[in-house]
């Protein structure tokens, strides 16, 4: 894959797994240019005059990986800033507070105890997490937590949010949606999580990786704590109208 445009700067990656957590910040890029790779859907184009490029992931860790490697492999990017919504671990956020990923972790890699036949199927209290292996500075480590750029996590400090509470916090992230209380309460206090998706933590891997500045939003759009408060994809919108004014003030800071 190459990119349709040259542009003279590195443009910032907006990235969402679904349209109503791209959509609108899609269309409002001047100059754009769509396309489909892999089944992830690229608008190239500017806003206010400084070159984006967005992407819809779709959901889950293997597609954002996807994308997200394709991105910096073409586009040498200034920053990835990946928005969406997410389910409440901390009983005290509701629909419509913004997390932004200090701390992203993942459940993905364990170690089951040893049992014979007839011992029975452990759940997630009985795994050890090992985390992710990476080589850090020659050395071989395991990387548990991945954390959003610091400076970017600043600049974002300083939009207001309109539709709750902001604060940074801990994602979860990983192919599963829990709904069971007794679940979100042994991964809030095992990991710390403020709340879960399904794509922070490969994007903030690859971004380690590969040396990119990484930003993770995540707007509550359910909470089993609150049977009131169901998935709606309103929040995906509501989330863009917020991380447009952050991408606004990363262009003024940079220009
Ligand atoms: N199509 C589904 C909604 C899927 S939303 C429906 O109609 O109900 C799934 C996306 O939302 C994922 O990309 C994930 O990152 C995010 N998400 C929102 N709440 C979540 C939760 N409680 N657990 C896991 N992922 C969640």
């Amino acid at each position: 894959m190459q990119s349709k445009k040259t542009f003279d700067k590195k443009p910032i990656i907006l990235m969402g797994a679904l349209n109503s957590e791209c959509g609108l910040i899609t269309d409002a890029l001047t100059d754009r240019e769509s396309f489909i790779y892999g089944d992830c859907k690229f608008t190239e184009g500017y806003l206010d005059g400084y070159p984006v490029v967005t992407v819809m992931s779709l959901m889950g860790q293997v597609n954002a990986a996807f994308a997200t490697t394709l991105v910096i492999g073409i586009y040498n990017p200034k920053c990835i800033i990946f928005n969406g919504t997410a389910g409440a671990h901390d009983p005290q956020l509701h629909q419509g507070d913004i997390i932004l990923g200090e701390n992203i972790v993942t459940t993905r890699g364990y170690f089951t105890p040893q049992k014979a036949e007839g011992e029975g199927l452990g759940g997630p209290d009985e795994f050890e997490y090992f985390g992710c292996e990476m080589i850090i500075e020659g050395e071989d480590k395991s990387v548990k937590y991945f954390q959003s750029d610091e400076n970017l996590l600043k600049i974002a400090e300083k939009i207001p949010c309109h539709t709750g509470k902001l604060r940074r916090g801990t994602v979860l992230s990983g192919d599963f949606w829990n709904r069971e209380i007794d679940r979100l309460k042994f991964y809030r206090s095992s990991f710390g999580s403020d709340c879960e998706e399904m794509e922070g933590f490969p994007i903030a891997q690859i971004c380690a990786k590969l040396d990119c500045p990484f930003l993770l939003i995540r707007i509550i759009s359910n909470s089993e704590y609150y049977p009131e408060e169901l998935f709606d994809e309103i929040f995906g919108v509501k989330c863009q109208e917020y991380t447009i004014e952050v991408m606004r003030e990363m262009i003024r800071e940079t220009v």
